[in-house]
This record gives structure tokens, sequence and C-alpha cells, in this order.
């Protein structure tokens, strides 16, 4: 309980950060201002998986190219550390093969996967009106992959004709009529029964992960696209297989193959463009010059950072307004064995989701999904009587989890867009401004909000620069 609730803080966390931690001063440069007297040619702004990306195509373009992190720590928005004597992943976990950009990268590094038990579980509970219904987990898909296809069938063809190519979301422009929506309007305009409303709810809460109210309809159309129109590929496509190695094994390869320097613990203040250069200033004062800069912090945090000339009033409004992922991702073990276990419940029970991670001789540790709430989750006293609802008699022993959405480099989860952030935030958050990039997870075509959609911007924006300054 002390380890597990000492991630609760920015230190913790990194005290508990398992091999990434420890690889980190490797990976940081240890000279101060060096690479400011060096003259660079790209500055990466931030080193999640869209930077680490960028930096690795930019190194191996043959460009001096610098990270600056604010966090003490590479990684972003996924962390690998330790629980229950568990590699954990603390943040973005779930990758798949039919998750190009990601997959790319492990196949090129030769890196495997492994399972969630429970995302392939036999036994599904989900709660309808307060009382809970406990079967085996056919009898709930059959039930929810029905309420999703009345839910996505905006147009007689199963939803088909809005995004008819997940990953090109300005190939039509259908999607438009739908972005003026929220999924719990589309909810309660359908002629569904209680028990679908129930289970889409849950549904909307987990992918929004916040109050189902705030999550735009427009962007589970999206979503539907890239699970092929097909709820339950979709589920196997987020949240059933993770890397082996974990997702710092992945972002250490990035940095060994592409050699950027990186600075942590440097936080950018100000962005100050000129005819020809690009000057950086961080926390310390400190003022770093290249040719092009390439900002990858998330989306909800951008107004942070003073640019000028300013930013277009589009990213600010996207930046202010945010994305709806707040919510907390936690795991907690039970003194008790349950198998192979899924539970859904409609917002605002606190959590949205929960499901098996591993299940061990007497206990089973779970991975749940909760939207913002005053509660303290992470208390396994205050976890019990919730989880009890569920599971009769079963106590909470342990508890982890960090809460992304407190970080003041964050402020948030995963993306998921509010209604309208469709049509004025994401191309608006694609666009480049003079020598200043933009690439994030945040604002991907294809799996926006995931680990993917962070490489493939990462990959994308790299290779704008290289065009501009290597094979002009
Ligand atoms: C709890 C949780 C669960 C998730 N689950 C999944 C999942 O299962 N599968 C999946 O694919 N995705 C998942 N995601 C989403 C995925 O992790 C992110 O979409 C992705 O990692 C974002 O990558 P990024 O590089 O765009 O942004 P980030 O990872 O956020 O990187 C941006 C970096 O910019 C830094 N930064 C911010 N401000 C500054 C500044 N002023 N100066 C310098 N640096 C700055 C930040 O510290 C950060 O390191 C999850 C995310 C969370 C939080």
């Amino acid at each position: 309980m002390k380890n597990s609730r000492n991630l609760l803080t920015r230190r913790g966390l990194i005290k508990a950060g398992g091999s990434l931690a420890a690889a980190a001063p490797l990976l940081a440069s240890t000279g101060t201002a060096h690479a400011q007297q060096e003259g660079i040619d790209v500055i990466v702004i931030g080193g999640g998986f869209a930077g680490c990306t960028a930096a690795r195509e930019l190194g191996n373009a043959g460009l001096k190219t610098v990270i600056l992190e604010a966090r003490p720590i590479l990684g972003g928005r996924t962390h690998t550390g330790e629980y229950n004597k568990h590699p954990t992943e603390f943040g973005g976990t779930w990758v798949h093969w039919c998750q190009p950009n990601v997959w790319a990268e492990m196949n090129r590094y030769g890196l495997g996967v492994k399972e969630s038990a429970g995302a392939a579980p036999d036994i599904a509970a989900w709660m309808v009106d307060g009382k809970v219904r406990t079967e085996a987990s056919n009898v709930y898909l059959d039930i929810f992959v029905g309420a999703m296809q009345k839910f996505c069938d905006v147009d007689g063809m199963g939803g088909m004709t809005v995004f008819p190519q997940a990953h090109a979301p300005f190939a039509t422009d259908t999607w438009k009529q739908y972005d003026n929506m929220t999924c719990v309007e589309r909810i309660e305009a359908l002629d569904a029964t209680a028990e679908e409303k129930s289970l889409l709810n849950s549904w909307v809460a987990i992918c929004c992960h916040n109050d189902p109210s705030t999550a735009g309809f427009v962007d589970m159309l999206k979503w539907y696209s890239l699970g092929d129109f097909n709820v339950g590929l979709l589920w196997d496509r987020c949240g059933h297989y993770k890397i082996e190695e974990g997702t710092a094994g992945l972002i250490d390869r990035l940095i060994a193959d592409g050699k950027p320097e990186v600075k942590l613990s440097t936080a950018v203040k100000k962005v100050v463009q000129s005819a020809d250069s690009v000057e950086v200033t961080v926390e310390s004062g400190e003022v770093y010059r290249a040719k092009r800069v390439i900002c990858t912090v998330p989306m909800n945090t951008l107004k942070n950072v003073e640019f000028s000339p300013p930013l277009m009033p589009a990213k600010v409004t996207a930046s202010e307004q945010k994305h709806t992922g707040s919510g907390l991702k936690f795991y907690f073990t039970i003194d008790k064995n349950v198998g192979n276990y899924l539970a859904s419940a409609p917002h605002p029970f606190p959590m949205s989701m929960f499901w098996t991670e591993y299940a061990e001789s007497d206990t089973t540790t779970l991975v749940a999904f909760a939207s913002p709430t005053e509660l303290d989750l992470l208390d396994p006293e205050v976890l019990t009587p919730y989880v009890q609802q569920f599971i009769p008699g079963a106590k909470v022993i342990d508890t982890a989890g960090f809460p992304w959405a407190e970080d003041e480099y964050i402020q948030g989860t995963w993306c998921f867009y509010r209604k309208g952030q469709f049509t004025n935030a994401l191309a608006a958050l694609q666009e480049a401004e003079g020598l200043v990039h933009f690439a994030s997870a945040d604002s991907a075509n294809g799996w926006r909000g995931f680990i993917d959609g962070a490489i493939e911007r990462g990959n994308h924006v790299a290779h704008a620069v290289i065009s501009e300054l290597v094979k002009a």
C-alpha cells in the first residue's frame, strides 16, 4: 500500500519507475549550454512517443537534434513501472498489429506482445439501474455489440459512410453533420432498451475517460471506423495486447537509434521565431537556437507555452477547452481469484469499467478506469464497497495509479474530442506555423489519442522538416 501510494507524487513515480527511470540519466546530456553553442538543427519539445519518434527520424537523417523534456523522465503519457512485483503500465499500454505505426516500430526493433487476460473475459458483470447482472461473457457481448450497432448506424450502413477511411479523416466531410452532437444526446435519442443504454453509457465513459456527456459523438464514429465497424475488433485493438518489454522498451529503442541529445527537467517557456531560426527559452533562462522546432506538448498544455508570433487562435482555443480525457486509470488487487472477469457500470458509478490484468492463486489484480471523481479511489477502504457491488465479499488489499490530469505538463490522459473539436481543432493542431511544426497523438489522423497516433505524427512531421532542411 505504502509503495503504490507513492506513485501519487511525481517523485514517487520516478522512484518506482523501473527500467526507464534507471536509464534516464544515461540518456540525458551532462553538458549545460553545450547544444546551444554548437548550433542545433531541430529542437523537439517534449519526449513522449511523438517527440522520441520525430527525434529518431531527424537523427537518422543526419540532423543535430535536441529533445527538451519538462519532466525528469522520457515517455510522456506512458510509463512502465512496477506494481505488486509485476512490470506495470501506468499510462498508455495496449497496442495491436492493426495499429500500423506502433506495429511497424515493434517489428523494426523486434519487440513482442503479452496479453491482458481479462480483455478476453469468461465472466462479465454489468450494472443497469443500480442492479448488477453477472453472466458468461458472450451474453454481455451479444447485448453490447447490438447496442453499438444501433448507436453507430447513422446511415443505414453501420456508420461506414462517415469515416470510410479510418486513417484519412478528411477524405470526406460526411462526419461534419455529427460534430454538433454529444454521445449522450445520441444515446438518449436511440430506440434502445435501458440495458443497452446502460452499456453504451459505460463504454462512452471509458472511451472519453470522463463524464460521457462531455464526449463528442463524431469521435465515437471515428473510433468505430478504427475497429472496422465492429466493436469486438475495436475492443481487441484497444485493450488486449501490451508491449512485452513495456512502453519504456520502445522509447529506449527510439532514443538509442536516433541518438538525439536529451535534456530532462527542461521545461520550455517561450518560443520566438525570426526569419531563419527559432529561439527557445527554458525555465532556467537558458536559450536554445535551432533552424526548426517540433512542438509535441499535449494539446491540454500547449496554452502554457508562450509563442511569438502568437499561435493561431484555433490552437489556443482547443488547448483551453482541453480534450475530455482526464479520469484515472488504476490497478487494484482483491483477496479473491475471480479468473478472467470484466465489469461495466454507467456514469456516475465511480468506475466505468474494470477487468482482470492477472489472477494469482488467491488474489486478482484488475485494471480500472474512472471518470473524474472526488472519491479517493486509491484508498482501499473507499474502493472496497464499490467493488463489492460487483464481487460480493471481495476486499481491496492494494492499489496503484498515477493522476496524469494533475501533472503540470500533461494535464490529461488520452485525447477524445468534445463536440465541435473535430471541426475546430484537428486540422488546426496539425498545422505548422512558420518554422515551428506540431506533432502529437492529440492531433493524429488515425489512432488519435493512442501511442500509434503519436508515432504517426512524429514520423510525418519529422519528414516534413527533413524535406525542408535536408532535401531542399
Ligand atoms: C492512463 C492512460 C492510459 C492510456 N492508454 C493507452 C493505451 O492503452 N494505448 C494507447 O495506444 N494509448 C494509450 N494512452 C494514450 C497514449 O499514452 C498517448 O496518446 C501518447 O502516449 C501521447 O504521446 P505524445 O508524444 O503525443 O504526448 P505525450 O506523451 O504527452 O508527450 C508530450 C511530452 O511533452 C512534455 N511537455 C509538456 N510541456 C512541456 C514544456 N513546456 N517543455 C518541455 N516539455 C513539455 C510532457 O512532459 C510530455 O513528456 C493512454 C494514456 C494515459 C494517460
